[in-house]
């Protein structure tokens, strides 16, 4: 276990922008991670920082988890927290073994993954989802949460809303396949990715075509600050879609099964011209205007100040509230 003090945060998030910590601890195992909470029992805890912005120096401890180890059981595997997603994506490719590899290239740690239940390319971390362990905060107990547990939805969980706080997810468990016709490939992108593959497609060509459409789509953060996605797809009711839609027949839409439309935020921000914006070195991306980012010295508030505005803005023009998909620190 570290424990440093007045530590610079910026190293530890994807947007890059400085803000001060009261102290920073990182924790190396289930007991150290129990002994920081323990002493620290306010503190707020960071993965890899690649959904989080930080507007301001934080007046708490934060406890940065860095727990290791992935380990397979039959077709389950099971990481610890702190590994980095993407890593165990990758080692579970080389085993041969499938369901994870459309959320290849995810930043961020497996800890972090169910708190909002990551997804791209037409899969979501739940449908692979066997258990979790975390530690209570209070009680300190290590306890296991079930699928049917974490309440997962559309970028959230248990985890964000009726237990928010209250747990340290220490490891993830998913079930793999060692069978490659339950490959998904339907979504476009990955689709017109993998026409010039000839049959049988195999696990590691889907996990390659996601890795190619994300280097050649996503503003990588080691090049440019940002976060990923800054805010959700908005779900909206029939009524309000079919407004939209006579207003504007082109708008992409995604019926859900209780009759709701889910639309692409990064439409709507387009729409009321944000794309390639730029307040200060606070950004939108140029080719994703889903993506907020950091251009260099920008501080978290005026990265706020600019999300304040486009949330506004697609409120004034399509009657559609945005919420943020990162964690405002
Ligand atoms: C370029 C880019 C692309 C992205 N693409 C996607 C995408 O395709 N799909 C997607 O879903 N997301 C995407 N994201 C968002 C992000 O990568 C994920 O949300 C990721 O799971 C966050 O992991 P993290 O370890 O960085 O979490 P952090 O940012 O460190 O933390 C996120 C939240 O989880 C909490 N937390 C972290 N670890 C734990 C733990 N062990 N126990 C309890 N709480 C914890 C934190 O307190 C915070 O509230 C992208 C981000 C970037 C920068």
């Amino acid at each position: 276990m570290t424990d440093v003090e007045h530590a610079q945060l910026a190293p530890f998030t994807t947007f890059g922008v400085s803000a001060v910590c009261e102290r920073l601890i990182t924790v190396g195992t289930v007991d150290e991670l129990r002994e920081a909470l323990r002493r620290y029992p306010d503190a707020r805890i960071l993965g890899g920082g690649s959904n989080i912005l930080v507007t301001q120096n934080v007046e708490h401890p934060v406890i940065r988890v860095a727990l290791r180890g992935i380990a397979l059981d039959d077709l389950r595997v099971t990481a610890a927290a702190g590994e980095r997603w993407h890593d165990l994506v990758t080692w579970c490719v080389d085993q041969d073994l499938g369901g994870l590899e459309n959320l290849a290239l995810i930043p961020g740690t497996v800890g972090a993954a169910p708190m909002q239940n990551i997804g791209a390319y037409g899969v979501e971390q739940e449908q692979c989802f066997v258990q979790l362990t975390a530690v209570h905060r209070q009680t300190l107990e290590e306890v296991v949460f079930t699928k049917d547990q974490c309440h997962f939805g559309y970028r959230t969980s248990i985890f964000k809303e009726e237990a928010r706080d209250q747990y340290v997810i220490t490891s993830v468990t998913c079930q793999l396949t060692d069978h490659p016709h339950r490959l998904h490939t339907s979504y476009k992108d990955v689709a017109e990715e993998l026409l010039q593959h000839h049959a049988p497609l195999t696990i590691r060509d889907v996990y390659e075509a996601v890795v190619a459409i994300r280097r050649r789509k996503l503003p990588d953060p080691a090049e440019i600050g940002n976060a990923g996605s800054f805010f959700k797809n908005p779900v909206v009711d029939a009524e309000t879609f079919s407004r939209i839609h006579s207003q504007h027949p082109e708008v992409p839409s995604y019926p859900q099964a209780d009759g709701t439309v889910k639309l692409p935020a990064a439409w709507l921000i387009d729409q009321c011209g944000w794309k390639g914006a730029r307040h200060g070195a606070a950004g939108v991306h140029d080719r994703q205007a889903l993506v907020l980012v950091n251009h260099g010295g920008a501080t978290g508030a005026e990265i706020l100040s600019l999300a304040l505005e486009i949330r506004s803005s697609v409120q004034a023009h399509f009657d559609v509230e945005l919420h943020p998909e990162v964690n405002i620190w």
